[in-house]
């Protein structure tokens, strides 16, 4: 029976390109969806821009847009990287959307006719020059427990104290500086106390829909009291003007909280999907059969398990069928993180032409169902690829192909002998296991699978030598049938590995001249099919290529990013980063050092390694990505500024303990050349700029 399902990814705020783990969460979701679709399932799959909240309107004030336009913006960046890595959204829309202001408010009044909204009157920071409420994050100042300073408004870095921002002693705004007054307001709920939510969710959330491990973490949010009875918190969904959202109806000045119409703009981005295609939505999404399917990341659990299926189960619509929560992406075993480099940008990825698939399969290769973090391994990356990908399964097809083009005329035998048909036989078997993984997002283990597929067809291939027969004159029929038997193993092994290699196997299909291939095609032979001429069908990843993955980027890579969300008109081509306290700058320790020695980096284009002396006693070993502005020798005997407490960071080529600093154009292109800082007068090295 056909299945029909509605699948989306989480929404990406719309602050900021996308990072690789943005690509995973899509690489993931599209595996799945091309699978469903391999199967004969009808599957709509969406996506949407998160365009609203106090971030993204205080971003945009900074770049001089207005938040439309600063959307618009990352907005036009998304199909680069969407096409780049074959992601096929049916659809991508927009949260500040009509349809979605049109359903949020829908929704709203469902559940305000239902009496599960109520007002209340709270205190809240307000800022005074700004003249507006201060979300927490734009919230600062001491620790109410341990007194350290500049920490955020909900929870303390130092000693991990969660807190209300009015707790905060000596705070101040982070976005003026100045002393938040408390205010009154009046902010809309959405009552998930009421015990119509409590038991609905209680149910939704343990009835096997979700991952064991997350539906054990969701009910920690439940609270019982001493006679037993089980509680939800109210959630606050409202916000303040000066706001950039959905206006709510009938509250002049008041919007809804960015987290309600973010998830609603997954049903904005399907009716948009069904307006272009003339499919009535409304009667679509009442269809008993259909599967609602959210994947999203472990941080965002607590909206999509509550406040989600409440939203809709209560505003008379149907609830999500499944939310499927995947780990973050750690990089050799790092969280991700720019300012220590070991971030990896999908587009640099792309720009170096790398191979989109050798990531796809990558990834696809470390996921399971289970909620885990995935390391991304440069190391492991190009074992995986060279020896799985390459050597294992396009080998396959470049070891027959070229003797069935020119002994066999590109035909193949209409039968094979019995080992052959015992080689494809055992591949054959596995169609339903490997969906099956498919199927619960065990992609690592089905990718495990074929390729011991893949080792059983090569050692078929070792044990019968097709180059050896090819020599014997009368041996024509063994070496058909030897030929044969890898060209169908190599349809099936690309059959299985289509929806991860999506591109690949477009190409294989025309190679082998046959339809698009789908799972029910695994039980078919070719026969006497003639085939076309092979074509070179995936690169080796070559080492070096990791090498410039991870140096870090060029000042103008970094602005090519964030050029997507500067304004036209401002200083040396970027916007004012956000401003910061003196405190803040006194965390970073700058230091006069003499470059003792210089030189170029062997195997990196960028690099040079510095021998730096900071007045310590002894000297510092930094890589900076100057190479292409200065010569070694140039450098020799200058002092210059050293950022001296920045965390060691582990490189290919050794440890960099510290960086340089240089000025640069945001875009270099239009704008080249690279200034190393110099004190004036020459100054001892070991000195603190300050
Ligand atoms: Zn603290």
């Amino acid at each position: 029976m056909t299945r029909k399902l509605f699948v989306t990814t989480a929404l990406p705020y719309a602050n900021a390109p996308f990072h690789i783990g943005h690509m995973m969460e899509y690489i993931q979701a599209d595996t799945w969806v091309r699978f469903q679709r391999m199967r004969g399932n009808e599957v709509r799959f969406v996506c949407a821009d998160d365009a609203h909240g106090a971030p993204i309107m205080i971003a945009a004030e900074k770049a001089g847009l207005t938040p439309q336009a600063f959307v618009a913006q990352i907005a036009a960046g998304r199909a680069r990287y969407l096409e780049g890595f074959h992601i096929g959204f049916d659809n991508w829309h927009s949260t500040d959307a009509p349809e979605n202001h049109r359903l949020a408010q829908d929704i709203y009044r469902a559940l305000r006719a239902n009496e599960l909204i109520e007002t209340r009157t709270i205190e809240q920071f307000f800022d005074p020059d700004k003249g507006m409420f201060l979300p927490d994050r734009f919230i600062k100042g001491e620790c109410p427990r341990c007194g350290a300073r500049d920490q955020y408004g909900d929870n303390c870095e130092v000693c991990g104290a969660v807190y209300q921002p009015t707790e905060l002693k000596n705070p101040y705004s982070a976005l003026s500086g100045a002393t938040p007054e408390l205010r009154s307001s009046e902010h809309f709920f959405f009552r998930l106390s009421d015990p119509r939510c409590v038991e609905y969710l209680e149910n939704w959330t343990q009835d096997g829909r979700l991952q064991p491990e997350v539906a054990n973490k969701v009910r920690e949010w439940f609270t019982r009291d001493e006679d037993g009875r089980v509680s939800l918190g109210d959630w606050d969904i409202s916000r303040d003007a000066p706001y950039f959202g959905i206006e709510i109806p009938d509250a002049p000045g008041k919007y809804f909280y960015v987290w309600l119409d973010a998830p609603i703009g997954y049903l904005a981005s399907l009716k948009n999907l069904c307006s272009r295609l003339g499919v009535d939505v409304d009667a679509y999404l009442a269809q008993p059969e259909l599967e609602q399917v959210h994947f999203i990341g472990k941080d965002i659990v607590t909206f999509h398990t509550l406040f989600w299926p409440a939203m809709l189960h209560f505003s008379g619509r149907k609830a999500p069928d499944r939310v499927w929560v995947h780990g973050h992406l750690t990089v050799s075993g790092e969280k991700m993180s720019k300012s220590r480099g070991t971030g990896i940008s999908p587009l640099r990825y792309l720009e170096l032409g790398m191979d989109a698939q050798w990531l796809r399969y990558y990834i696809a290769a470390k996921l399971n169902a289970h909620v885990e973090d995935l390391d991304f391994n440069p190391d492991d990356f190009v074992a995986r690829v060279n020896a799985d990908l390459v050597g294992k399964y396009v080998n396959i097809a470049s070891r027959a192909a070229g003797f069935i083009a020119k002994r066999f005329g590109g035909r193949l035998s209409a039968d094979v002998g019995v080992e052959g048909r015992m080689v494809l036989d055992a591949l054959r078997a596995q169609a339903e296991p490997i969906a099956q993984l498919y199927e619960g997002r065990e992609f690592g283990k089905a990718l495990r699978e074929i390729m011991l597929l893949a080792d059983r067809v090569n050692e078929y291939v070792d044990a019968h030598k097709p180059w050896e027969i090819a020599r014997q004159p009368d041996r024509e029929a063994a070496l058909h049938d030897v030929c044969t038997t890898c060209i169908e193993a190599f349809r099936l092994l690309t059959l299985y590995l289509k929806p991860v290699l999506p591109e690949l196997a477009a190409r294989v299909e025309a190679f082998l001249k046959v339809e698009p291939l789908q799972w029910a095609d695994a039980a078919r032979t070719l026969g006497a099919h003639t085939i076309g001429a092979f074509a070179h069908l995936m690169q080796r990843v070559d080492a070096k290529l990791m090498d410039a993955l991870f140096e870090p980027a060029a000042p103008a890579q970094e602005a090519l990013e964030a050029a997507a969300a500067a304004a036209a008109a401002t200083p040396g081509g970027e916007a004012l980063a956000p401003q910061i306290g003196i405190d803040d700058f006194a965390k970073v320790d700058l230091r006069l050092a003499r470059i003792v020695a210089a030189e170029r980096v062997e195997g990196s284009s960028k690099l040079l390694r510095l021998t730096l002396d900071a007045g310590e006693g002894r000297t510092r070993n930094v890589f900076s990505g100057i190479a292409a502005a200065f010569a070694p020798a140039d450098l020799v005997g200058r002092t210059t500024v050293l950022v001296a407490n920045l965390a060691p960071r582990k490189m290919k080529f050794g440890i960099s303990e510290g960086m340089v600093l240089a000025a640069s154009h945001a875009d270099a292109k239009a704008q080249p050349g690279l200034f190393l800082l110099e004190p004036w007068p020459a100054a001892a090295p070991g000195l603190r700029v300050r």
